[in-house]
C-alpha cells in the first residue's frame, strides 16, 4: 500500500464528511486502525489554529492513581478505563458520565501481583460490546449501552501471580488478551475468545512448560530446545502484557512478548540459550493462534528487555521499493524495522542514546552482545529496566515519515544474587539489591525518529523521564503530555512547540482525537502513576505530583474556554517522631524495604507522587505498622499484607529505616 493509499484508508474512517470538514470521525480501535499508527487524518486543529485550543470539558474518573488508558470513541461515546480496571462510558460531546462498571477487583489479593501500579490501558469496543481486562485476570464483555456484564471469563489461574493491565483487541470476531506477572514467576500466553460467546478459541504459550509433559502446541517443542535447566519451576516469563497489531491483508496478528522470569538467566536457564519466545515479536494466525514467524529482539534476555512495546505497521520506501514493515522501539534501546510478511530484519539502530548491552544488531538479525559478568561484579547496563521506551504509545506520521517516541535514558545496575531462592508470587528477579556505583542521570524526551534512515530527526527534552504517549495528526501536529503536568502540541515536521497548557496531574497516557458535528476534539487522561512513579523514588518525586490529585479525562477543542480544574491539596505536615534508632536495625530495614516495599513506595523511601511518602506518614501509622504490614489493616486501600514472608522483627527494622529517612527529610527541609 502506498502512502497515498494509506492516507485514503485512514480517511475512510470518517463516517460522513462535509465541505467544511469531517462531520464525524471516530477513534474506534486502540491505535485508531489495526496498524496502530495513531495518526489521525483530522486537520481542523492544525499548526495555524492549535494556539486557540482550550479545555472543552473534564471529568473526574474517581481515582487518584495512574491512568494509562487510550480512550475509545464509538457512536458519540468515550470508553475509558481507570485504576482497579474500572470502566467508564462518557458522552463525548458533554462529558456526562453515562455509566461506570467497577469489576470489584479484590484489592487485598491483587495489589501485590501488580508490578507497576493498578492501572489499565483501555478497552476494545465491537458489536455493541465493551471488552476489558481486569487486574485479577478476567476478561469482561459489557453491554456498551448500559455497562451490564454480558459474559466474563477468568483467563488465568488465580493461584498464580498473573495480572492484566493491557487493552484487549478484537480481531476477526475474537477478543484477544494477554497478561503480566513475569517479575513474580509466571509463564506468558495470549488467548483468543469468541467475542460473541466468550468461548476460548485458542491460546498461544510464549514459553515452554515442563518438557516431561505434552507441549500444548508444536511451536513449544522447538522453543524448549533453547532453554536449559528447570525453567518451568520459576515461571519462564514472556508475558504478552501490552502491544498487538493486525494486518488484515496478510492475515497476521502481531503480539509482543515480555522479559524472562526471573530476569536472571543464571537462575532461569543456567546453561544459557535464547529462551524462545522471550522478548520477541510473534506473528500469529488470528483464527488459530498458529505461529507464522517470530523475531527475538533480545535472545536470552537478562535485563527485563520486554518486546511488549507499541508496534506500528506501515509501508515504507526503502532502497527504492515499498516494504510492508513492522516498527518497534522495545526496551532494549534498538529501533527495529522488520518485514512484517516474513519477519526478516530490514534494519535496526540504537534510538535510546546510550546502549551498552550490545554493540549493534548484525545482518543475521541477532544483537552483537557485550559479555557482562553479572556473577562476580556489578554491571552498569543502558537502557535501564524502564527501557529506552516503555509502554507509552508512539505514533507514525505518514507525511513526515517520522515515528514519535516517548523516550527514556537511564541505566540499571545488576549483580547476581548468590542467595537467590525462588518464592512463587513474590518479586523474583534473581539479582541482588545493587546500589548504583556512580550517580546516573535519568532523562526523558520526545524523540522524532526517521525509520528509513534509522536516525534522529529532532527531539524535545522534557523535565522528567516518565511522560505520556503520543498522537500525530494531519494538522502537522504531535500531541504529548508530560509527567510534569503539561499537555503540548508540537509541529510534526520540526518539533517546534506550538501550544501548551498546564493540567492537574502528570500525563502518562496517550491522547486521541475525534470529530463530532464537524468539531475536532483532542482527549487525554491526566493521572500520574505507573511503575516509574511508584519505584523511582527521588527521580519520580522530582516530577512534583501531589499524592491525592484526582485523575481526569480532559477534552480540548478550538475556542473552548472551560476552566482547568484546580485541586486544593493540603501540604502534609511532617511531625518529628522522638525515638532512638539503632543504626544496625535501620540498615537491616533498608534491605528489607528495598526488597519488599520500594517497588511501590519508592527507592530510598521517597514517594514518587502516587502513593503515600512513608517518610511523611502520621506517627499513628508508624505505630500501626505491624497491623498494616503483617495483617493487612489497609488492604482495602490496596496495601497488601506481607504476613506470609515478614515478621515482627522485620517490621521493627522497617520502622527504624523509615524513622532514619524521616529524620533526614526533616533535617533537609527549610
Ligand atoms: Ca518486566
Amino acid at each position: 500500500m502506498t502512502r497515498a493509499l494509506a492516507i485514503a484508508a485512514l480517511l475512510a474512517l470518517a463516517c460522513a464528511t462535509t465541505a467544511s470538514g469531517p462531520e464525524t470521525v471516530e477513534w474506534p480501535l486502540h491505535g485508531l486502525t489495526p496498524s496502530e499508527a495513531r495518526f489521525s487524518p483530522l486537520d481542523q486543529i492544525d499548526e495555524a489554529s492549535v494556539g486557540r485550543l482550550g479545555l472543552a470539558w473534564s471529568l473526574e474518573l474517581g481515582t487518584k492513581r495512574g491512568l494509562e488508558a487510550t480512550p475509545i470513541l464509538v457512536e458519540g461515546v468515550l470508553y475509558v478505563t481507570g485504576t482497579w480496571s474500572v470502566v467508564s462510558a462518557v458522552d463525548a460531546r458533554t462529558g456526562r458520565l453515562l455509566w461506570r462498571h467497577d469489576p470489584q477487583v479484590p484489592r487485598r489479593e491483587t495489589a501485590s501481583k501488580a508490578c507497576c501500579d493498578v492501572v489499565n490501558r483501555g478497552v476494545a469496543v465491537h458489536g455493541g460490546r465493551v471488552f476489558a481486562g481486569t487486574l485479577d485476570g478476567r476478561l469482561l464483555a459489557l453491554d456498551a449501552a448500559t455497562g451490564a456484564v454480558v459474559w466474563e471469563k477468568l483467563t488465568v489461574d488465580p493461584a498464580l501471580p498473573y495480572s492484566i493491565t493491557g487493552a484487549p483487541r478484537v480481531v476477526k470476531g475474537k477478543a484477544v488478551i494477554g497478561n503480566g506477572g513475569a517479575e513474580y514467576g509466571v509463564r506468558g500466553y495470549v488467548t483468543a475468545y469468541d467475542a460473541a460467546t466468550g468461548d476460548q478459541a485458542w491460546r498461544f504459550y510464549t514459553v515452554p512448560g515442563d518438557p516431561s509433559r505434552p507441549f500444548e502446541h508444536a511451536e513449544l517443542e522447538r522453543a524448549a530446545e533453547t532453554w536449559t535447566g528447570e525453567w518451568w519451576k520459576v515461571g519462564g516469563g514472556g508475558t504478552v502484557w501490552d502491544s498487538m497489531a493486525f494486518d488484515p491483508e496478510l492475515d497476521l496478528l502481531y503480539v509482543g512478548t515480555g522479559n524472562g522470569s526471573p530476569w536472571s538467566r543464571h537462575v532461569r536457564s543456567p546453561g544459557g540459550g535464547d529462551n524462545l519466545f522471550l522478548s520477541s515479536i510473534l506473528a500469529l494466525r488470528p483464527d488459530t493462534g498458529e505461529l507464522v514467524w517470530h523475531y527475538q529482539t533480545t535472545p536470552g534476555d537478562r535485563f527485563d528487555y520486554t518486546a511488549t512495546q507499541h508496534m506500528i505497521l506501515a509501508d515504507l520506501e526503502i532502497d527504492g521499493r515499498t516494504r510492508p514493515v513492522l516498527m518497534q522501539a522495545p526496551k532494549n534501546g534498538f529501533f527495529y524495522v522488520l518485514d512484517r510478511a516474513s519477519g526478516e530484519l530490514v534494519s535496526a539502530a540504537p534510538y535510546a542514546g546510550k546502549v551498552t548491552w550490545a554493540k549493534g544488531v548484525g545482518a543475521d538479525g541477532r544483537p552483537v552482545e557485550v559479555d557482562f559478568d553479572l556473577v562476580g561484579e556489578t554491571a552498569e547496563i543502558w537502557p535501564s529496566t524502564k527501557g529506552g521506551h516503555n509502554w507509552q504509545p508512539m505514533a507514525f506520521h505518514p507525511e513526515t515519515g517520522l515515528v514519535y517516541v516517548p523516550a527514556i535514558e537511564n541505566a540499571t545496575f545488576y549483580r547476581q544474587d548468590p542467595d537467590f531462592a525462588f518464592i512463587p508470587g513474590t518479586w523474583n528477579v534473581g539479582y541482588g539489591l545493587v546500589p548504583p556505583t556512580r550517580p546516573i542521570a535519568v532523562s526523558g524526551h520526545l524523540l522524532a525518529w526517521d525509520p528509513v534512515a534509522q536516525q534522529e530527526a529532532w527531539r524535545v527534552e522534557l523535565p522528567n523521564a516518565w511522560n505520556g504517549g503520543v498522537l500525530a495528526t494531519a494538522g502537522n501536529l504531535v500531541f504529548q503530555g508530560t509527567g510534569t503536568r503539561t499537555f503540548a502540541a508540537y509541529r510534526a515536521s520540526d518539533g517546534a512547540k506550538l501550544w501548551e497548557t498546564d493540567v492537574p496531574s502528570g500525563i502518562i497516557a496517550a491522547p486521541i482525537t475525534y470529530a463530532l458535528d464537524g468539531r475536532q476534539y483532542v482527549a487525554v487522561l491526566s493521572g500520574w502513576g505507573g511503575g516509574f512513579s511508584l519505584n523511582m523514588g527521588p527521580w519520580a518525586a522530582a516530577a512534583g505530583n501531589r499524592v491525592g490529585t484526582p485523575g481526569r479525562l480532559l477534552v480540548f477543542a478550538l475556542d473552548a474556554d472551560a476552566p482547568m480544574p484546580v485541586d486544593a491539596i493540603p501540604e502534609v505536615e511532617v511531625a518529628p517522631i522522638d525515638a532512638a534508632v539503632d543504626p544496625k536495625l535501620a540498615q537491616a530495614g533498608m534491605v528489607t524495604y528495598h526488597v519488599e516495599c520500594a517497588k511501590c513506595h519508592g527507592a530510598v523511601a521517597v514517594g514518587g507522587g502516587t502513593l503515600p511518602d512513608l517518610r511523611m506518614s502520621k506517627p499513628a501509622i508508624y505505630d500501626a505498622l505491624p497491623d498494616i504490614v503483617l495483617r493487612g489493616a489497609l488492604a482495602g486501600a490496596g496495601m497488601p499484607s506481607f504476613g506470609d514472608r515478614l515478621d515482627e522483627a522485620d517490621v521493627a527494622a522497617l520502622r527504624a529505616y523509615l524513622l532514619t529517612q524521616r529524620t533526614a527529610l526533616l533535617a533537609s527541609s527549610p
